[in-house]
């Protein structure tokens, strides 16, 4: 499995989005009941650094698609789709034998 690391953050549309994989964010995250959440006024993704790393990969595809339905879709995207577009580019990247998560690895 590749590993692509996205803790240094990535580039939606253009801008900067940090990726928050920290202890603080699992705490947020657990007492919303969430794996990951996208914070789009103030470019932030957080992931729970508690789950898997499958589940970290597939969980950061899908707020990658919350940043890129609002920078570039006008928000127009239906979040039950953002749910089956995440599990079948998940599938695929996972397929490939790539995965998102901290640093980079093999
Ligand atoms: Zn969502």
């Amino acid at each position: 499995m590749i590993r692509v690391d996205i803790s240094k953050g990535i580039k939606v549309g253009g801008f900067d989005y940090v990726v928050d994989m920290s202890n603080e964010a699992h705490h947020e995250l657990r007492a919303d009941q969430d794996n990951g959440q996208c914070d789009l006024h103030n470019q932030r993704i957080c992931l729970d650094p508690d789950n898997t790393p499958q589940r970290i990969s597939k969980t950061f595809v899908h707020e990658v698609i919350e940043a890129v339905n609002y920078v570039y879709c006008d928000n127009k995207i239906e979040h039950e789709k953002i749910q089956q577009l995440s599990f079948g580019l998940h599938q695929v990247m996972e397929n490939l034998g790539v995965q998102f998560g901290k640093g980079e690895g093999v």
